[in-house]
């Protein structure tokens, strides 16, 4: 990419040494129409993997005047059956080491151009869950004003909660972080009776915004106990869902993770054994572990209907629909999001690489060298504009076929609780 260096005027840009402003769009000098970068994403990460502090917007190219002026490396490019493109980065105008920083990752990206076919996995991205759950919080802000309290993040995903804080909404670890009598959310994940008891005790006002799904696996939890077996949990150790659940009936509930922690389990009754499921478990490995229970518990007790829920398995079966026609799969999601670790995991499995991406920034160019087709989901608490806004990242680099393989339709929803619903 042959690049020039340019002044930049932008309101109130003023650069120091380390920092870097990433154009979103850039208005020439020429004074024609400002063009937008689609793959400013991919330059704000390459430059904060160099160590710079990044910010992003749109700048106006002008001719050079004060010497003081914040420089602009700015590149036009055409891909291959692309139309023009630019990538533009502006630094302080005596900051060489940010220079040379621009420049390299501004050759990162030069060299992942080429044209792609993205493969899109059907369905992704938000579940019914998700959906209430951030709408609940959505709901209470306007009905009730800031700040809403919400124990943990409502979702695991952090543009959801930045999103959300901006707008308000405060995440506190736990409730003695709350005001005495004031509004708190649960998250999704659901929480265990303590928790509630101790909403209780501190006056708060209590909005539930576990999932459904969920709260139907505590109520199985409460009804296998109750009937006196020893309830196996098939989880993973510290999630918030798995510590909701647990708290149910933590004198009868054991967790297990994986089969061969199934060969170390004692109980008091073997012939009284149940099992329940975190509802974001890969389904192949489960199954694992529920043959290992059976095969040392016959009389195993299993629920009326797979606790496993019908997002998580409809991502994973939408995602083994792309995986093997692609070289490189992305995965959007955070990394405390088990449904998206659950994705990447399943891909490998599956033999095909696969990378757990907030966004479109993380995305490292040098991963897409030799990469036909990519393939693309996100998780059920990851934002669809996330998604797009990978694709239109990947267009950056050269012309794009998207094609979306769908296996399945979702219209679940679920209702809202009707005190946020009445208002
Ligand atoms: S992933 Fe499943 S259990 Fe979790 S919020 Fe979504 S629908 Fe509910």
């Amino acid at each position: 990419m042959h690049t020039e260096i340019l002044a930049v005027r932008h309101a109130d840009l003023s650069l120091g040494r380390g920092e870097a402003m990433v154009a979103t769009s850039l208005g020439r000098q020429d004074g024609t129409h400002p063009i937008r970068s689609r793959v400013a994403p991919l330059l704000e990460g390459a430059l904060r993997r160099r160590g710079l502090a990044v910010r992003s917007g749109p700048v106006q190219a002008v001719p050079p005047s004060d010497p003081l002026d914040p420089v602009l490396l700015a590149g036009a490019y055409t891909p291959h059956g692309a139309t023009e493109q630019i990538a533009a980065v502006a630094l302080a105008p005596d900051d060489g080491a940010a220079r040379d920083a621009a420049q390299s990752a501004l050759c990162e990206v030069e060299g992942a151009l080429r044209s792609r076919t993205v493969l899109l996995a059907s369905p992704r991205s938000f579940c019914a869950g998700v959906d209430r759950a951030i709408e609940i919080v959505e709901r209470v802000l306007s009905q009730e004003g800031a700040p809403v309290y919400v124990r943990k993040q409502i979702v695991h995903n952090v543009h959801v909660v930045r999103d959300l804080e901006r707008r308000g909404a405060v995440f506190v670890d736990e409730l003695d972080e709350v005001p005495p009598a004031a509004t708190v959310v649960f998250s999704a994940h659901g929480v265990s009776p303590d928790v509630r008891t101790a909403a209780d005790r501190r006056g708060l006002r209590v909005i539930d915004a576990t999932c459904p799904l969920v709260t139907k696996v505590h109520a199985e939890a409460r009804r296998f106990a109750g009937r006196g077996d020893t309830v196996v949990f098939i989880g993973h150790a510290g999630h918030e869902e798995t510590e909701g659940t647990l708290g149910e009936a933590p004198g009868q509930m054991v967790l297990v993770e994986s089969a061969a922690d199934v060969a170390a389990l004692r109980v008091p009754d073997p012939a009284r054994v149940s099992y329940l499921t975190q509802t974001t478990l890969a389904v192949d490995e489960t199954t694992e572990v529920i043959e290992a229970l059976k095969e040392r518990f016959p009389a195993l007790r299993a629920p009326h209907s797979e606790d496993i829920c019908y997002a998580t398995t409809n991502r994973q079966e939408a995602l083994r629909a792309v995986t093997a026609d692609s070289d490189l799969v992305f995965v959007v999601g955070s990394v405390n999001s088990s449904n998206s670790q659950r994705l990447v995991e399943l891909s490998a499995r599956q033999g095909t690489p696969a990378q757990l991406i907030d966004d479109a920034s993380e995305i490292d160019p040098r991963r897409l060298h030799g990469v036909v087709t990519v393939g693309l989901t996100a998780g059920a608490s990851a934002p669809p504009r996330l998604v797009e806004q990978v694709i239109d990242s990947l267009a950056g680099l050269g012309a794009i076929s998207v094609e979306e393989r769908e296996v399945t339709q979702e219209n679940v929803q679920f209702a809202l609780p009707r005190t946020v619903r009445a208002k």
